[in-house]
């Protein structure tokens, strides 16, 4: 059951869309596994995974964003309402979290899914405020990854959300600061959204040990954290097979 201190719940309709964007390079078994236990505890109706656009010199050798976009198909295909977008394959220059939202600018505002290793850095994304104000975002845990910054960004943000004034607040970061992160939702009453923490059974796996670990001596353990399409398209194509001194 979810500790709600909000108050408040999403403004207007809860939503029944999740954004999840991700360089996935290559998309693993730890997205494909988080992206299921989403659906199944926020009842979610569409998960739209969104392969982030790399300027061309900062793509790893051979693998574009279209190809990550291609593995990422092969992986959710066939899972009635998972589907990709290429908007930040399209998008010339850099890819901006906040300039994807604003473009897709979808009403009302969708979950927003993030590993709490890619949150701890949040604030130094462009335009944070327009990531807050056009989702609902939602914090997962990562095995190994630092609590101790997510609740240090968490309070920011609970800050920026303007939660520090009602009576509430005390309580909302007391609870970060001491609380077990389980289930929390918070509300930003600045921004008209909510901020959600959950506990999620991650699998073990980021795409960057994969990268060395198809490289290494070890390929065979390492394909099996690949998605089976996903697994026969790297072996087929030679994929990942050297990492880039
Ligand atoms: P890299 O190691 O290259 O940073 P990654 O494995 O973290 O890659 P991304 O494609 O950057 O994968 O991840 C997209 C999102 O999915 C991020 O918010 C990230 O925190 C989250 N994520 C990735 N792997 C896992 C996992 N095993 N469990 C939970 N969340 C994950």
């Amino acid at each position: 059951m979810a500790m709600d201190i909000s108050g408040v719940t999403e403004r207007r309709a809860r939503p029944t869309l999740a954004l999840f964007g991700g360089a996935f390079n290559p998309v693993h078994r730890g997205h494909m596994s988080l992206a299921a236990e989403i659906e199944a505890r926020l009842e979610v109706r569409e998960i739209l995974f969104i392969p982030t656009g790399h300027p061309p010199h900062k793509e790893f050798p051979g693998i574009s964003c279209e190809e990550r976009k291609i593995m990422l198909d092969l992986a959710i295909g066939g899972h009635p309402g998972w589907v990709s977008s290429d908007i930040e394959c399209r998008m010339k220059g850099p890819s901006f979290t906040a300039r994807t939202i604003s473009v897709l600018a979808i009403d009302p505002p969708p979950f927003f899914l993030l590993g709490e290793d890619a949150f701890a850095d949040f604030w130094s994304w462009g335009h944070p405020e327009v990531i807050l104000s056009g989702t609902h975002l939602v914090i997962v845990t990562r095995p190994g990854s630092e609590e101790e910054r997510t609740r240090k960004a968490i309070i920011k943000t609970l800050r920026a959300g303007g939660l520090l004034d009602p009576l509430s607040a005390g309580d909302a970061l007391l609870g970060v600061r001491r609380g077990k992160l389980e289930e929390v939702v918070w509300s930003l009453p600045n921004f008209g959204t909510t901020l959600r923490f959950l506990r999620i059974s991650a699998v073990d796996v980021s795409s960057t040990d994969l990268r060395h670990g198809l490289a290494g001596e070890n390929r065979e353990y390492w394909l099996d954290l690949l998605p089976d399409p996903v697994k026969s398209y790297i072996v087929k194509k030679r994929k990942y097979q050297v990492f880039p001194k």
